[in-house]
Parts: structure tokens; sequence; C-alpha cells
């Protein structure tokens, strides 16, 4: 519909703001970070403006954090794409996502045979994972469940009607679903914006979904949103399959070094 398409164009030149000012911004930062790492150098731990300095470094290492999800959103980073199998993906990362939700929170996958493979950055594919389910588990203070689920999906003409950000061709599904507390649709206009959030200051810096946003952008996919207030959420991500072959570099297939929390 227009109203998707005009979304679409902002998002577009809010990325390309952020990623001007970020990449601006981190110029800066550098230049902080690497002067106040060398005063710190330059005096005794007990001088009294010792701990001032450390604050200014720690400062300048949250603010670089900042900047590079700004970056990340705007898609100013380089991808290393590979092929993978995003189900041996998920299935690596679900003992990392369970310690993340915690113990009031059921993760649950269904994920199908014979999924088409896709070609990603395997790192920011796990950043998507990830911001989702976090989401999810904010979503469910007094616990619930999530369920991961994959499909292949042929997109064909008609479906562009009814999601102008598709495309035709082979692509593959990645659904997370919760049994949270929804969002109104006041709140889903905005929530791929970047610092948009409804989370308590220093919980929520609203960076996770612009952070998904420009990832699944960059990976040529879009994102569909379904939500009903004090029902629950499901995200899904589109993906584009790659023609069929078998991938023979099984040591390719995941990164989970990529990240670190
Ligand atoms: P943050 O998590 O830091 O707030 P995000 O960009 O990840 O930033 O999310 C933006 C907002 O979208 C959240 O503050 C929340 O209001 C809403 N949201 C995202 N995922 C969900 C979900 N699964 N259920 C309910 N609300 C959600």
């Amino acid at each position: 519909t227009q109203e998707q398409l005009i979304q679409a164009q902002k998002m577009e030149a809010i990325g390309r703001l952020a990623g001007g000012v970020a990449h601006d911004f981190n110029n800066l930062l550098t230049g902080i970070q690497g002067f106040t790492e060398l005063s710190l150098m330059k005096i005794k731990e007990h001088d009294p403006v010792y701990q001032d300095i450390k604050e200014i470094h720690r400062c300048a290492l949250q603010a670089a954090s900042l900047t590079r999800q700004l970056l990340l959103f705007s898609r100013k980073q380089p991808m290393d794409m590979k092929p993978i199998d995003l189900n041996i993906t998920i299935q690596n990362m679900i003992k990392m996502l369970n310690r993340l939700i915690g113990e009031n929170i059921s993760l649950k996958t269904e994920l199908i045979d014979g999924l088409w493979p896709t070609e990603t950055d395997p790192g920011n594919i796990e950043q998507v994972i990830m911001n989702l389910v976090i989401n999810a588990r904010d979503a469910m203070p007094e616990g619930g469940e999530i369920l991961i689920s994959t499909q292949n999906i042929h997109i064909d003409e008609s479906y562009l009607k009814i999601q102008p950000e598709a495309r035709c061709g082979n692509f593959i599904c990645l659904s997370v679903k919760d049994t949270g507390i929804g969002m109104d649709q006041k709140t889903l206009k905005h929530i791929f914006e970047p610092f948009f959030t409804t989370k308590e200051p220093g919980i929520g810096t609203g960076l996770g979904l612009s952070v998904v946003y420009g990832i699944v952008k960059q990976h040529q996919g879009w994102i569909e949103v379904e939500s009903f207030k004090g029902q629950g959420t499901t995200f899904r991500v589109y993906l584009p399959a790659i023609p069929l072959k078998p991938i023979k570099d099984k040591e390719s297939l995941v990164s989970l070094e990529a990240f670190k929390g």
C-alpha cells in the first residue's frame, strides 16, 4: 500500500541520516578514546583525575558501541556472505538463547526439513535472531513461550500487492513468535525507527529492531509483523533462498564467535 511505501522511504532516509552522523561520530569517538587512553598512561592511579578520565573513556566506549549499531542499521558495514542452513544456525544458538531468556520462558522450535539454503552474513543473521528473541523475552515479564520456526515460501506477483517490499522468487521465512504483551497500531508504526523504545531508559536503546531492519534489507529481504495487544507478537523475516545445491563446506555454516553479547 501507499502507506507502507512511504514508511519504507522514511526508513531509508532515517538510515542515511543516521549512517552519516554515526560515521562522523565514530571518528570523533576514536579520538576521544585514543586521547583518554594516552592520558591514563601518563598519570598515576591515585591521581584525583584518574577516575574522571577513566569514566570519560568508559562513556566513549559505550558511545562507540551505539554508533556501531547505527552503522549496522544504515548498512554501512560490509557483509561477509556465506551459504548457510538457517536451521543449523538456529540449533547452534539454542543453548545461548535459553540462557538469555531465563527459566520462566520456554523456547520451542519448528524447523522444517529441507529448508532451502540462503546466502547470509552468519554473524549478522545471529544478531537478527538474538534481537528478536530478546524483544520477545522483554514482552513476557510474567513468562510465556517463544516459538522459532522456519519455512520455505514461493512469492509470486499476487503477494506484491499486499507487501510492496516483497520480491518474486523463492524465499525462506524465519519467524519468532511470542505470547507476550503485544503492541498497538501506534507503537507498530515506529518500531523499526532508531531510538524508538517503550522500555525503561537503560534497558531499551531502541536500536534492536532498526539493526534487524538494516541487516534484513541488506540481505534483500523484508520483515512482517503481526501483533495483538495482550496476546503476542510474531515477527517474520524473509530471506532470499539460493538455488538448490548441497552445501559442501560444513565449516562455513555457522560462526558463533561473531557475537559476544
Ligand atoms: P528496544 O528493545 O531497545 O526498545 P527495539 O528497536 O528492539 O528497541 O524495539 C523497539 C520497541 O518495539 C520496543 O521498545 C517495544 O515497544 C516494541 N517491541 C519490539 N518487539 C516486541 C515484541 N516482541 N513484543 C512487544 N513489543 C515489542
